[in-house]
């Protein structure tokens, strides 16, 4: 399949995020977690008001997987997932998303913190990544779709295999450089104390499964 562009502001401003907003690199993992939480939180109130829907409390959880063999860390969710149409508009085009609309609660007002004020959204994942990978199965549909992109030249959609309902957004890890090394991101530890950094308020549970050496 051809690949498609971004639109030519969501280039720019993936460009800029992939270039500078670098100093704290962990908020993609806040940014991926809270975009899990929220398409739980759609598919739990769904639930809630469809008496056709049925869901136990265990069904709705987020997962983070890292194999440090392969360099991939997945982050799954059990929520409503995207159709093909919605891969291609919430992730095709920067400019529809909250990515880089100032965050409202002003946690951190002494200025020390501004990065981590922004919502910088799911591309925040580029600048650990250099190959991201979304799969994704809606809630009433019966196939799945698969958006990949290796940054700002574009990605592609295709048919995919899945299950379950609900969406995993698997990060190929960059590879070190002399300046910079990204093994942190395949660290159980270091996974942890991000997602206690940044992730203590979510409301369901994170899972974490670690392998490989
Ligand atoms: P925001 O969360 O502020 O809208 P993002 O860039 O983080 O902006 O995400 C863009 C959009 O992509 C979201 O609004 C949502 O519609 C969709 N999205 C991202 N991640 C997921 C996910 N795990 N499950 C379902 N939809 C998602
Ligand atoms: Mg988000």
């Amino acid at each position: 399949m051809a690949k498609k562009e971004f639109k030519a502001e969501s280039k720019r401003l993936l460009e800029m995020m992939i270039n500078s907003i670098y100093t704290q690199r962990e908020i993609f993992l806040r940014e991926l977690i809270s975009n899990a939480s929220d398409a739980i939180d759609k598919i739990y109130y769904k639930a809630l008001a469809d008496e056709g829907l049925v869901f136990n409390k265990e069904d709705y959880y987020i997962k983070v997987t890292a194999d440090k063999a392969s360099r991939t860390l997945t982050i799954s969710d059990t929520g409503i997932g995207m159709t093909q149409e919605e891969l291609e508009n919430n992730l095709g085009i920067i400019a529809n998303s909250g990515s880089f609309a100032f965050k409202k609660d002003n946690e951190a007002k002494d200025g020390h913190n501004i990065i981590g004020q922004f919502g910088v959204g799911f591309y925040s994942a580029f600048m650990v990544a250099d190959d991201v990978t979304v799969v994704s199965k809606a809630l009433g549909s019966d196939q799945a779709f698969k958006w990949e992109s290796q940054g700002a030249d574009g990605y592609t959609i295709e048919p995919a295999e899945k299950d379950a309902i609900g969406t995993e957004i698997t990060l190929k890890i960059k590879s070190n450089t002399e300046d910079d090394n990204y093994d942190e991101f395949l660290e159980e530890y270091r996974l942890k104390s991000i997602i206690k950094k940044y992730s203590d308020f979510i409301r369901f549970p994170i899972k974490m499964d670690i392998t490989g050496s």
